[in-house]
């Protein structure tokens, strides 16, 4: 198996996220010797853990400007970090920043770079890697002569390594200039953990669509209702929030509706393909074009007044003809 590189950039406390240990665990797995390549402002617990996995070698680039995702920084570090390894393969989590900067390392590299990456394997002694395509219909195994060939890893397809730790690793800091950037970071706007509705690692999907704010059975719409019953799922179940593309595109009009649901959180074709292991759909009709998004959620579930609905057609597992109002107060209550 050939030289393998995994890029990593370390938390604020020199550890690694578990984006970066499920990529770690990639590389381990793929058999070739391993060298760790570090960037951030403190590097030596994510240094021993990388000893202990067993990494040849531990090489860092270290220093307050590539604490701050930017790309030209990120660019900067991983680029001297793929030089000093000098490694065929280049792996790397699928992070923002990585998403970002990796593909620039990749061109300067002259090498090649494939993003999404939800499985690696080496099939008659060369390296695969497995990814989706057309929005996740299709499957592809790949495999490339061009070398270095950078692959990003999807998060959530690996387990992450979390083997115990010992010893102190020796680590080769690699010494890169930064370079002139007009960018600045000021500081981070962030919602308030508690309204944080897009939790990757949930065990729970909560899905709500536009029948939220329609009229109800009693000729009136509940959109206030609505709000205070999906936060309260959400912070009860710890689930995170998915939208159809009709109640997004509505709250994306500056309408009354729900303010805390954005384009982010619109599951399906032209939305995103989140993995969970459940999934519970409210007030959401469940046409084609939303349900392909629950492609990786294992177990379904609907609530719907419409024994009609697409869920009833062999989408979910379970539907629930009721109504979700009285569904989730109901649920709420056992919560909480
Ligand atoms: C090219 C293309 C791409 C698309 N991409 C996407 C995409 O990525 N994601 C996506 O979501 N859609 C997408 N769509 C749109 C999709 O086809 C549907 O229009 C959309 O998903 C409908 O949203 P909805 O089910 O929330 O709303 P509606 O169709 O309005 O359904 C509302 C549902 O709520 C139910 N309901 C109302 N009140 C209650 C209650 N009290 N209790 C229980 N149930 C209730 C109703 O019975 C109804 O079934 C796309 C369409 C096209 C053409």
């Amino acid at each position: 198996m050939e030289s393998i590189l995994l890029l990593a950039h370390t938390e604020a406390d020199g550890t690694l996220a578990k984006p970066a240990l499920e990529a770690l665990t990639a590389a381990l797995a793929l058999g070739g010797e391993l060298t760790v390549g570090l960037v951030g402002g403190a590097v030596e617990s994510a240094a021993n853990l990388a000893a202990a996995a067993g990494a040849r070698r531990i090489l860092a680039v270290r220093g307050e400007p590539f604490t701050q995702p930017r790309y030209a920084t990120d660019a900067a570090a991983a680029e001297a970090l793929a030089r000093a390894a000098g490694a065929a393969i280049v792996l790397a989590p699928a992070t923002a920043r990585c998403a970002r900067a990796l593909p620039g390392v990749a061109y300067r590299l002259g090498g090649r770079i494939d993003t999404h990456a939800t499985g690696l394997a080496v099939r008659d002694g060369v390296p695969a890697v497995t990814r989706w395509f057309y929005r996740q219909r299709m499957e592809a195994v790949l495999t490339r002569t061009a070398r270095p060939w950078v692959v990003l890893i999807d998060p959530g397809c690996f387990a992450p390594w979390s083997e115990a730790v010992a010893g102190a690793a020796q680590v080769e800091f690699v010494p890169v200039e930064a370079p002139q950037s007009r960018t600045t970071v000021t500081g981070i706007q962030a919602p308030k953990a508690d309204e944080q509705t897009i939790r990757p690692d949930a065990k729970l999907l909560f899905v709500a669509g536009a029948g939220w704010t329609k009229k109800q059975p009693d000729g009136a719409v509940h959109v206030a209702e609505a709000q205070q019953l999906i936060l309260g799922a959400l912070r009860g179940a710890q689930a995170s929030l998915g939208g159809s593309k009709s109640l997004v595109d509505l709250s994306g009009e500056g309408q009354a509706v729900l303010p805390f649901m954005t384009h982010l959180n619109q599951v399906g074709q032209t939305g995103s393909t989140p993995r969970h292991p459940k999934g519970l759909s409210t007030c959401c009709h469940g046409e084609e074009p939303h349900v392909v998004g629950w492609r990786f959620v294992n177990e379904r579930r609907a609530v719907n007044l419409d024994p009609n609905c697409g869920w009833a057609r062999g989408k979910a597992d379970v539907v629930y003809v009721a109504d979700a109002f009285a569904v989730v107060r109901e649920l709420n209550r056992l919560l909480g």
